[in-house]
């Protein structure tokens, strides 16, 4: 397998077409070493995207990658890393959440303590926040862009009305705009990144790195009803997630995908995250792992996308359609 790259939306920078994330697992679900183990294998493939957030594991994903980098010593001119604000670190006072100057200026420069780095890649707002106003956050993006703590920023989860406003405000007082949203986006979740976002990809040219492709490992095909006893399905506090992603119809539906898969001689979740990376307005598709076999499993997407033609991919259409 040989890596392949795409930039981000319009922007010169060109990410990995497969990332990874650590969402639910570093400083979590696994151990350290097995974080290591992660990000080493990734680099080693030509990952260059490592993605993270202040609210995970309130921090702690952050400290735990922070260090690993630290350990492993790849030059900083070969990785890409982020972080998100919105939810806090854990604290709930409404100084310590938000997209208000304070928090996110707080935020950055926790990101940047936690991680162990100068700068950030990319900043993300990891919600809207509609306590601020968009021209607030816009400025003070602009500004940590300015003083070098962040390479470039985005929004996740936003609707497309709010980064076109966010555009507009760029535009008119000459700052920074954000490049990139990050949406979910796999088989069962394709409105957003199919229709909402759709006129932004050519009119302000953004990029995304989208989130869940396996629907949490729905779409590995692993899970019955009850969640694969070594999963996230299973993890305490997780009963909401289980209850999102694993419906009845889910589990019936991926059987059928399943089919397709078998016919082209791929795993399901190499199909489906190759399924993703078929729609050419994706930059990178964040990969989650809980152990390295499944990230080495996962990493023969780059690959698969080229048996997966135009039938194939209406075939796909129809099924989940139904
Ligand atoms: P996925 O939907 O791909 O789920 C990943 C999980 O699926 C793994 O941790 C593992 O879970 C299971 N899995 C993965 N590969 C296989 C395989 N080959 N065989 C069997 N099971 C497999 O992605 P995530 O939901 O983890 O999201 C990816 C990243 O996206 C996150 O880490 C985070 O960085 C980002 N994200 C961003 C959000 C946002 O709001 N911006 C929200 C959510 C995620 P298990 O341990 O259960 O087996």
């Amino acid at each position: 397998m040989n890596m392949r790259y795409r930039r981000l939306g319009t922007s010169g920078l060109q990410v990995s077409e497969l990332s990874l994330g650590s969402w639910l697992t570093f400083g979590k679900q696994i151990d350290d070493a097995t974080a290591e183990a992660l990000m080493k294998v990734a680099y080693d493939n030509g990952i260059n995207f490592f993605d993270n957030a202040e609210i995970y594991s309130r921090g702690e994903s952050k400290r735990v990658m922070g260090r690993i980098l630290r350990k492993m010593e790849w030059p900083r001119d070969t990785w890409i890393l982020s972080s998100k604000v919105f939810f806090g670190a854990g604290g709930k006072l409404p100084t310590q959440v938000g997209l208000h100057r304070k928090h996110v200026v707080e935020a950055c420069h926790a990101a940047l303590a936690r991680l162990q780095v100068e700068y950030l890649d990319l900043f993300f707002c990891h919600r809207p926040d509609p306590e601020t106003p968009i021209a607030e956050t816009v400025w003070t993006m602009h500004q940590l862009i300015m003083q070098g703590k962040v390479m470039y920023w985005g929004t996740s989860e936003w609707s497309s009305e709010e980064i076109a406003k966010a555009h507009a405000i760029a535009e008119k007082h000459h700052l920074i705009a954000p490049v990139v949203e990050q949406p979910q986006y796999n088989m069962f979740h394709r409105e957003k990144v199919e229709k909402e976002l759709a006129p932004l990809y050519s009119t302000i040219g953004l990029g995304t790195t989208i989130w869940s492709p396996l629907a949490s490992g729905v779409l590995s095909g692993k899970h019955t009803l009850e969640g694969d006893a070594s999963s996230r399905m299973r993890m305490a506090g997780l009963d909401w997630l289980r209850e999102r992603e694993l419906t009845e119809a889910r589990v019936k539906k991926v059987k059928e995908v399943k089919e397709v898969a078998d016919s082209l001689d791929l795993s399901l979740p190499v199909f489906a995250l190759a399924w993703c990376l078929k729609n050419p307005n994706v930059s990178t598709v964040i990969l989650g792992a809980s152990r390295t076999a499944q990230l080495e499993e996962n990493l023969k997407a780059v690959d698969a996308q080229d048996v997966i033609t135009p039938d194939v991919m209406t075939r796909i259409d129809a099924m989940l359609a139904r």
